[in-house]
Order: C-alpha cells, then structure tokens, then sequence
C-alpha cells in the first residue's frame, strides 16, 4: 500500500503553502504580540473560500474533501496556530448544523458560514466543567414558543468576535444544543486575554442571562447536544487540531534546520554535532508518523468508514504529544535565542501546549483510546471461544 497525495490535492497544497507564506507567516508574531486577529485577515480566509471549505456546494461552500481539508490545516497550523483555531471551532459549527441542523437551519446558515458572513463560535466548556462535558451547568427551560437559556460559558475561542454560538445546555436535565446569535437580549462577552498560547484566538466568556431563544434554534433534539452534537463538532475538531499539529511541529523543524545550519559552537555549525542530529531525526520520524495517522483518519473520513473516530482520536492524542516534545526540542536547539521572541519557536511552544488540552485533553483520548482497546479485545476473545 503507498499513500500518496493526487495531482490536484498537491496543486492545493502549494496553492496553501504561498497563501500562508504570504498573509499569515509574516503578521503572526505581531497578532501573537497584540493578541489580536484582524478582521481583515478573517475576510481573506473567507474570500479564499476556506471559512466555507467543508460545507456543501449547494449552501455556497467548496465541499472539500477530507484530504485537501487536513492539508489546509496543516499549512494554517504551521502559520498561526491560533488562526487555525477560527478554521476549527468555524467548522465544528458548520459541520454539527451539517449533520443534525433542520432543513430551515441548514437554509438560514450554512451559506452564512460558509462566505464568512458570520463565524461561529463553540460553547461547550464552562468555569466548573471541562472534560465532563455532559455535565454542563447551563440551563435551558422550555416555554410554548421559546427557551429560556441561562448559563456561563468560558474560554471560547474567537468568542470576542463570532455571530453564532452552538451552545451545550441542560434541558429537562439533558444535555441538548442551541444555536445562540451574538445580538440575543441578555447575551455578553468578556475577552480573557494573557494566556500562554493562541494568543490571537480571542478567547472570551460567553455571559447568558435568560437569554429567549426561539424553539427553532433547538439542534437535533432534546439529550443530543453531548452524544450527538459535540461528538460530531469535536470529531471534526480533533481532526482539524491533529493535523494542525503536524503543521505547527513541521515549523519547528523548518525553524530548528534554519538555526542549526546558521549557528556554530565548537568550531563548527550545529548541525554538524552527532546529538543535534539526533533530535532532528527523531523530529523527521515523530512528524512522518503523525502525517500518516492523519492521511488514515482523512481516508476513512472521506470513505464514510465509522472508524473514523477512533482514528481522528489516536491521531489527536499522537499529534499532539509529538508537537509538544518537538516545539520543547526545538526550542533546546535555539538555547537563549529559543527563549527570546526574536525567533519564532517560543510561540511554537507555548501554542504546542495548549494543543494537548483542547478538543479532549490527551487523558480523556487514552481513556476513549483505551476503552476501544478493551472491546476490540474482548471481541476476538469471544470469537475465538
Ligand atoms: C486556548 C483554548 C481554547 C479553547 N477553546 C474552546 C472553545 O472554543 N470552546 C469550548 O467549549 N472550550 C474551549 N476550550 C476549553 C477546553 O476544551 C478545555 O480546557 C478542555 O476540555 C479541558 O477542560 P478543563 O480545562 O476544564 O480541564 P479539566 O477537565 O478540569 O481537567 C484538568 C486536568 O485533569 C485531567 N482529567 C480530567 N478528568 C480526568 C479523568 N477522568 N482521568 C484522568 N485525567 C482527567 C485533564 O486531562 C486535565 O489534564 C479551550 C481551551 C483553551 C486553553
């Protein structure tokens, strides 16, 4: 079996490579600096028609296939990695009204979404609930016409900016979505700024007080929003991340060749010194390894194959441990430098991180990863007794 990229999907790739060098590489460190995503750099994503690249040709999207997504992913990655988390919760939105959203709800947003009209946000996460997303503490009461939503939502990313929130709340005591518009009497939005990484993802706290949301703004039904919706949105989401982070490692690997080629001590380049070498292989061989998981979870996804998920999941938790340790490695190649932000891998690092605690940290992906191992185990064992 040889995995290999089509003419065309490598005709995408380069297209994506020149469009990152030339508007995303050059002002990410300023964003970084200012904590910022200009509004005209979320226009040119959308011109370039990647805010609507997974949605369908018929709501105005590019109905990308899942191979020429991830290579989107991968070049936003290596470029900002907070950037690329617009292109992650935008489509965890897009994909969830996708699967589960009304004939109506498809009309009325999809081609909203997909020309960048309006970007959505994702509200899962709140100030006592992380991980245990099925616990969520918002509330959502029906009425004849209408629910009334309360709740506290926290560390959205691009919450400062987004139109549109899918938010997970209780309803008659299960877990069920909605889709909450920025203009809704008794919505609000606080910035949190300062974090270690993605720094111009704009995170924010979504403030909902008794906010009316009309019943037609329910997703799927009542109990889907955690099995249903969230696992669509964070499956889409953990695919995004995954190769997002075979980007992201793949410029620390650009950064740490550049450097050791440039640099001497001993009398000679860095990268002529055995131990040097040595992270670098790794590097090569950690980021070939998370590339190919990722080729396999986006030929299952364009396949239709249900082990997709397990897939999407073990290329998360992989790709995400691999980042860590190379932006870690990568800056341990620059010394001083690496720690200084005249060079790039200190973001690298510092974005690395936070990609082993969103969409799933990497313990909830061992438990998934280890529950699967067990049923596959106790399968065989069954069918060979
Ligand atoms: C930059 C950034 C952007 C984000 N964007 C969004 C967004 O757009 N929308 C959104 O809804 N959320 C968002 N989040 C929140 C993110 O999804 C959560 O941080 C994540 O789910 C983890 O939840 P938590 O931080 O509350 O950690 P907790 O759930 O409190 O976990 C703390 C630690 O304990 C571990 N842990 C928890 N339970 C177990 C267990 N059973 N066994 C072993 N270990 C366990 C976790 O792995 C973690 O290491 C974002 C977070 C960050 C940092």
């Amino acid at each position: 079996m040889q995995i290999e990229l089509t003419p065309q999907q490598i005709e995408q790739q380069t297209y994506f490579k020149t469009f990152v060098e030339e508007y995303v590489i050059p002002q990410a460190k300023l964003h970084d600096q200012q904590q910022h995503t200009p509004p005209e750099l979320i226009q040119r994503l959308a011109q370039q028609g990647y805010l609507g690249a997974i949605i369908p040709k018929e709501y105005g999207g590019g109905e990308m296939e899942a191979i020429t997504f991830g290579l989107l992913c991968e070049q936003i990655g290596r470029a900002s990695a907070s950037l690329l988390s617009l292109l992650t919760v935008h489509g965890m939105v897009c994909q969830s009204i996708m699967r589960w959203g009304s004939a109506e709800q498809k009309q009325q947003w999809l081609p909203k979404l997909a020309s960048g009209e309006i970007i959505g946000g994702f509200g899962l996460t709140e100030p006592n609930i992380g991980s245990d997303a099925k616990s969520v503490e918002s509330v959502a009461i029906a009425h004849d016409d209408h629910y009334q939503l309360t709740g506290h939502k926290k560390w959205i990313s691009f919450g400062q900016v987004a139109d549109l929130f899918l938010i997970i709340a209780q309803c008659d005591n299960k877990p069920t979505a909605f889709l909450v518009e920025r203009k809704t009497a008794g919505f609000s939005t606080k910035p949190i700024n300062n974090l270690l990484g993605f720094r111009s993802a704009m995170l924010a706290e979504l403030i909902i007080d008794n906010c009316m949301i009309q019943k037609q703004n329910l997703v799927g039904r009542i109990g889907f929003g955690f099995s249903h919706i969230a696992g669509t949105a964070l499956d889409h989401g953990r695919y995004c991340v995954a190769w997002g982070c075979v980007g992201l490692a793949q410029a620390c690997l650009e950064a740490s060749l550049h450097y050791t080629k440039d640099r001497k001590q001993f009398g000679t380049f860095l990268s002529n010194h055995q131990l040097i070498q040595h992270i670098i292989a790794d590097m090569i061989v950690q980021i070939k390894a998370a590339r190919l998981l990722c080729y396999q979870a986006g030929c299952l996804k364009n396949s239709g194959d249900p082990a997709l998920i397990m897939e999407t999941s073990i290329a998360k938790y992989f790709a995400s441990q691999m980042v860590s340790k190379i932006a870690d490695n990568a800056v341990q190649i620059h010394g001083a430098n690496g720690c200084s932000d005249e060079y790039p891998v200190q973001r690298y690092l510092r974005d690395a991180k936070i990609m082993e605690i969103i969409e799933g940290s990497s313990q909830m992906q061992q438990i998934i990863i280890a529950k699967y191992g067990y049923q596959s185990f106790l399968r065989e064992m069954r069918k060979n007794h």
